[in-house]
């Protein structure tokens, strides 16, 4: 290979659908693709590999690919022209003395990873509150409270609620580990909205009853159907019911709404739209992009008070993604809020 004319170099180094970069045994660069370019700059072949590299673990790889050593393979972060990300480099030397570098993107990796080590610390600060609380309350009952009927029974209530929110934020946790590894398999089922809707505010009555909420039902065709898995669908709009009676506040209205038969264009096909609407104090914009992420939560103390997990609509997002369906957030402060469901009416 010839590294004065570019021509020489075969022309499928082009083709190579990942960043490359070939460095001549003057060290100088030879070629770079464009994906190569894209993260590390422009015009820089002629020139000496030290004015495009910088990365320390990374030069030593090189330095030690060029003195001899057949490959190397090394992660750094590189600052790309448009955007950061980490890539692992993989160095290797021709018989001719050329030096190619291939840059594999692990920047979704690392996402993942990080998100993985995020989602475990948040379930450890979740779990550890209650228990905190039950281990106190255990020790004075068993210590300075120990023939104080009063407050044994005050402390065992307390030590009820904070038990029951654990065992809410285990099953919490298993359904949503269930619902996102069945998140590939297409539901076949034919489910009756109509029966879900009554299910569903059959279980939510005391809730309503304690809240003095009151629930109507607007339901366009009582014989619509859908596709999809009843339990999973009927979690959804218990989550949703849940929330409105929830946050929309003691003595509020909330509606549900059964509209069949509509084109989204967005997923082009025919829909069923559920929605359900409050008239509590709203959600400001800034939050709603961010309300499905698990454990996100406006207002951490009032989601705990009201009994929250913080992962009711991060369950309600894989259910909808998995029955290939959308969910829409419209809210204002002060003007309620409306969590309206796309669900696709055929396979
Ligand atoms: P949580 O268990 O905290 O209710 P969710 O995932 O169901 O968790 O909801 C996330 C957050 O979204 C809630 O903590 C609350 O701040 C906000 N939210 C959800 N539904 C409503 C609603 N109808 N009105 C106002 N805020 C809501």
């Amino acid at each position: 290979m010839d590294n004065r004319s570019q021509g020489a170099l075969p022309s499928w180094l082009h083709a190579i659908p990942i960043p490359v970069m070939c460095l001549a045994p003057d060290q100088r660069i030879a070629f770079m693709n464009t994906l190569a370019t894209n993260i590390i700059g422009p015009d820089l072949e002629g020139r000496h590999y030290l004015n495009a590299l910088r990365q320390p673990e990374l030069l030593t790889v090189i330095e030690d690919v060029f003195r001899g050593q057949e490959a190397g393979e090394i992660r750094c972060q590189l600052s790309a022209l448009q955007q950061e990300g980490v890539y692992d480099v993989l160095v290797s030397r021709t018989h001719d003395g050329f030096v190619f570098l291939f840059f594999q993107d692990k920047s979704d990796l690392i996402d993942a990873l990080n998100m993985r080590r995020d989602f475990v610390a948040n379930v450890s600060h979740e779990l550890k509150t209650p228990l905190t609380a039950l281990l106190g309350f255990i020790e004075t009952l068993s210590t300075v409270a120990k023939d104080d009927s009063v407050a044994r029974a005050q402390f065992l209530q307390i030590m009820q609620a904070e038990a029951l929110r654990m065992d809410r934020l285990v099953a919490d946790l298993l359904s949503l580990s269930k619902v996102e590894a069945m998140e590939r398999q297409r539901p076949t089922d034919k489910v009756r909205v109509k029966n879900l809707i009554t299910q569903a505010v059959t279980a939510l009555a005391p809730l309503l009853d304690s809240q003095n909420v009151t629930l109507s039902e607007t339901i366009g065709d009582p014989t619509c159907q859908l596709v999809g898995e009843a339990d999973q669908l009927l979690q959804v709009i218990l989550n949703l019911l849940e929330n409105a009676i929830k946050y929309g506040g003691r003595d509020q209205e909330v509606q549900i709404t059964v509209t069949a038969g509509i084109f989204d264009e967005r997923l082009r096909t025919e829909v069923v739209v559920i929605e359900v609407k409050d008239n509590g104090p709203g959600i400001d914009p800034v939050h709603i992009p961010r309300l499905t992420e698990r454990f996100y939560r406006i207002d951490d103390h009032r989601s705990r008070a009201l009994g929250g997990t913080g992962l009711g609509l991060a369950i309600v997002k894989h259910i909808v993604s998995r029955h290939r369906g959308r969910l829409t957030i419209e809210s204002e402060e002060n003007e309620g809020s409306t969590f309206r469901l796309s669900l696709p009416m055929r396979e």
